[in-house]
């Protein structure tokens, strides 16, 4: 779009950026038969308490293989199907899937879990979303408290509109999560007034926590700014037992990340789900 400073606007010739050019082109027309032929999926990673290591939830995260194999990766294709309006139906297509699947393992040996939906500004902006997200949830059968919207913090502080649509979400009884933060610009006061319950500190922090000592001193902030607001703080990205314990030190509640698992397809989530549960106790015996 035009308000994306630079991008796709050709100041002089540049093979490399026409290329992007016309990757963006061929994935446009692309994606309009993807979501039809059935190339989307979701795959699913957990989220773990930092105090005892239990999985509550897990973030669905879409992926797209092309018919001929190659995987086309979230961070190119998502800005393209926001930018061709076409991420209103993947993100309503995304919510059902994630929201049967919710409710398949609530209702299995799995049971209970969040599960955190990535949701696009360009669908909260849409005027019909709240209505799409209501008839999902009943369709599915789903409990929207089970339901997390993650919003990125830039796009979260974005408007008045978009907050009164969050709030209006947070009513339905959605649990909010703000995606990504610290990269944003988010003043505090924008931030209090968010219905928000989770903040997931950006995994770039996270990721120079043992090396870049100002790491550190971000990530302990945003801890106490998200407590001092009654948000859970989960850390996204967490790849080593050092900044796993470098965070638990800092009072970070929860974490996803490589050290526990990847994003794995539904089957292999249901496993890793039953092998890492608590040991229950055993039943006392009279
Ligand atoms: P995000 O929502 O911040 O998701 C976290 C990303 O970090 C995911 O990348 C995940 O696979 C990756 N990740 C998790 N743990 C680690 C780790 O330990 N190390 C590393 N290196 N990476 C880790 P992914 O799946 O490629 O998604 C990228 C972004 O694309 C997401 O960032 C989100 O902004 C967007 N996205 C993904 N699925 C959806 C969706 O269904 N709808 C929308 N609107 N956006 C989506
Ligand atoms: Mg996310
Ligand atoms: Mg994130
Ligand atoms: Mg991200």
């Amino acid at each position: 779009g035009a308000k994306r400073s630079g991008r796709g606007r050709i100041l002089r010739f540049d093979p490399a950026m026409e290329e992007e050019l016309h990757g963006r082109l061929s994935l446009v027309s692309r994606l309009a038969e993807a979501q039809a032929n059935g190339q989307f999926s979701l795959v699913y990673q957990p989220q773990i308490a930092l105090s005892d290591g239990t999985p509550f939830g897990s973030e669905a995260l879409l992926r797209w293989q092309l018919p001929e194999g190659t995987w086309v990766r979230p961070d190119q294709f998502i800005p393209v199907a926001e930018d061709a309006g076409h991420i209103l139906s993947l993100g309503e297509w995304v919510l059902r899937q994630a929201c049967l699947h919710q409710v398949h393992w609530r209702d299995s040996a799995v049971g209970r879990l969040r599960m955190a939906v990535n949701v696009s500004v360009r669908q909260l902006r849409d005027g019909s979303f709240v209505h799409s997200a209501e008839r999902i949830l009943s369709s599915c059968n789903a409990d929207p408290r089970d339901i997390e919207l993650e919003i990125t913090e830039s796009h979260a502080m974005e408007n008045d509109q978009v907050l009164a649509t969050v709030r209006t979400l947070r009513g339905m009884g959605f649990s909010i999560a703000i995606d990504d933060f610290g990269t944003g610009y988010s003043s505090l006061s924008r931030l209090q007034q968010l219905p928000a319950s989770v903040l997931k500190i950006d995994r770039s922090f996270v990721t120079d926590l043992g090396t870049v000592p100002e790491s550190r001193s971000i990530a302990a902030t945003i801890v106490k700014v998200g407590h001092e607001l009654g948000m859970t703080v989960l850390a996204e990205g967490i790849e080593t037992a050092e900044q796993e314990e470098i965070l638990r030190s800092l009072g970070c509640d929860a974490a996803q990340g490589y050290l526990y698992a990847k994003p794995m397809p539904a089957p292999q989530f249901e496993r890793w789900i039953l092998d890492n549960m608590p040991a229950r106790l055993p039943a006392a015996v009279s």
